[in-house]
């Protein structure tokens, strides 16, 4: 079904830099990218930084670098200007000052000197009360004495705006329909601060309007917010934009997502290792689905599928563990070559490799990667993964060598094994197969009980890439001292009464003063 395409929708995304770019955050810049990039409209990024306390421009920069990274590109916004600028709220002070001279002229605002401790008190009264905790219109019809003597008290005042009518005040939302609020809960609200700062309320609504949005599609927290928006844009004669408030995302748990969920900023994603489009892709069905539930969207697709319509009105619940499978799907689909890219900083990360990185070991890089390209959920996995292939010292794993090595036949067999390998003219991956499997029937046991202990040897691990790939990989000489090293490691362990199974040969015996050098830095291959 063809849809139709508006190509006036201006959407926005407005987020208050008070900290990190979140998932939430993202998701709504996210559906309102989607919606213009569909329409052939115009994406607006605008900070509203008017909270001179929790906001900074360095989160400003952090949110533009992520929105950057995530690939959402807007048409207007701080960094490249636009017709509506500027598209910080900092900088546009003196507009939301003149607007709310303007509604005191009307007399649909005044000025309020009530301080922070009375409105305080008189909540807590009402709430005691058992009424509705509202602003009770002290200093609605203040006269000019009143107000002087407020002033001469030192009270800096604040504007409040005055809530008149009766009945409701209904919010047509895209989403949810036409939802209505009942005017005498509101109270008059303070759309200046006494700092000559805009409220969020009055701030949004006045850029909204100037900078000529048609839609407004945000995180349905704000609904509440949306019947004094509209009392504001009535007042000031502008044009009410159709809203869609989205879903709020849960936990798994039920309760809002937070910090207590784990990691929650795109930041925190970006570093572990996630990639921009698997981000996309999974924050695109955070409230969202098509009829099929396609769950694989390429970027055009996924423009095209996008609709409004199917955002669903109910909270929806981040799964990181869907995330993270969804990344490895998405890191099995790259190139090798791309993946070595991807991957290199986190080996830097470690000083696996050094900032330069010449050919012989990109080759290497790239035979490591191609065997691990399948395991790979999140990048930064690939330090654990792979460790063995860029240190001689790895960790062996506990488990591992309780059940693989911890066993009577394992020291003879791997003794063996060293000789025999020692004694190989080619060492490839066919006659080390061939080598092992011999070795195996010649100790009456199957391959694989072979083939275990040398993996361990060699990994500190159970589960890993193709043995014999990764052997030949690592190199005969090394092959041999990694054997010579578990051992003697099992020979430690057993002197010791058959203790501890730590495994690390230089924690586990008599440290023999210092005079076991660590291993170059890329050792591997090096014969
Ligand atoms: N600055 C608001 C926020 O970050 C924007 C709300 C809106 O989109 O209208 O929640």
């Amino acid at each position: 079904m063809a849809k139709l395409i508006n190509k006036n929708v201006r959407a926005r995304f407005a987020p208050s830099p008070t900290g990190r770019l979140h998932v939430g955050g993202a998701r709504t810049a996210l559906f309102n990218w989607l919606f213009a990039r569909q329409n052939g409209g115009k994406f607006i990024l605008r900070i509203e930084d008017t909270d001179i306390v929790r906001s900074t421009k360095d989160f400003s920069q952090s949110v533009i670098k992520d929105l950057k990274w995530l690939g959402l590109d807007w048409d207007e916004g701080p960094d490249i200007g636009g017709n509506y600028g500027p598209y910080f709220q900092s900088r546009r002070i003196e507009i939301y000052k003149n607007y709310a001279s303007a509604l005191l002229k009307k007399r649909k605002a005044y000025f309020c000197y009530c301080t922070l401790e009375e409105l305080e008190q008189r909540k807590k009264k009402m709430h005691e009360k058992g009424m509705l905790p509202k602003y009770n219109c002290r200093c609605r019809n203040l006269t000019l004495g009143e107000r002087k003597e407020f002033e001469r008290e030192g009270r800096s005042p604040t504007v409040r705006f005055r809530v008149s009518g009766e009945g409701a005040i209904y919010v047509e939302d895209l989403l949810r329909g036409k939802v209505s609020f009942e005017t005498k809960m509101l109270g008059d609200f303070i759309i200046l601060k006494s700092n000559g700062t805009p409220t969020f309320n009055f701030a949004n609504v006045i850029d909204d309007a100037l900078m000529k949005m048609t839609h407004v599609i945000r995180g349905d927290d704000h609904l509440s917010n949306t019947p004094r928006q509209v009392l504001l844009y009535e007042a000031l004669s502008f044009k009410i934009p159709q809203y869609a408030h989205i879903p709020m995302i849960l936990g798994r748990d039920g309760t809002k997502l937070s910090k207590r969920h784990g990691a929650t900023s795109i930041a925190d994603y970006r570093e572990k290792g996630y990639l921009p489009w698997t981000m996309i892709n999974y924050l695109a069905l955070l409230g969202w689905s098509t009829q099929e539930s396609q769950q694989f969207f390429n970027q055009e697709e996924l423009i095209r599928s996008f609709s409004l319509e199917r955002v669903g009105k109910s909270a929806t619940v981040f799964d990181p563990r869907k995330l993270e499978w969804m990344n490895g799907e998405y890191i099995r689909k790259l190139k090798p070559n791309q993946l070595v890219d991807l991957l290199i900083p986190y080996l830097r990360r470690e000083n696996w490799v050094t900032k330069r990185i010449d050919p012989l070991t990109r080759k290497k890089i790239l035979k490591v990667t191609e065997l691990e390209q399948e395991r790979v959920k999140v990048l930064s996995q690939i330090t654990n993964l792979a460790d063995f292939f860029f240190k001689s010292d790895f960790e062996y794993d506990r488990t591992s060598v309780e059940k693989r090595l911890k066993k009577d036949y394992v020291p003879p067999l791997l003794k063996k094994m060293r000789k025999r390998i020692a004694g190989l003219s080619l060492f490839n991956e066919k006659n080390l197969e061939r080598l092992i499997r011999d070795l195996a029937s010649e100790f009456s046991l199957s391959p694989g009980e072979a083939f275990h202990p040398l993996r361990v040897a060699l990994t500190g691990k159970m589960k890993g890439p193709g043995l014999f790939e990764l052997a030949v990989l690592l190199g005969k000489n090394e092959v041999l001292r990694r054997i010579d090293r578990a051992v003697e490691m099992l020979k430690k362990q057993r002197n010791k009464g058959g203790g501890s199974a730590s495994g690390r040969p230089r924690d586990s015996g008599s440290r023999s003063g210092g005079s076991n050098p660590p291993p170059p830095a890329n050792f591997f291959g090096r014969e």
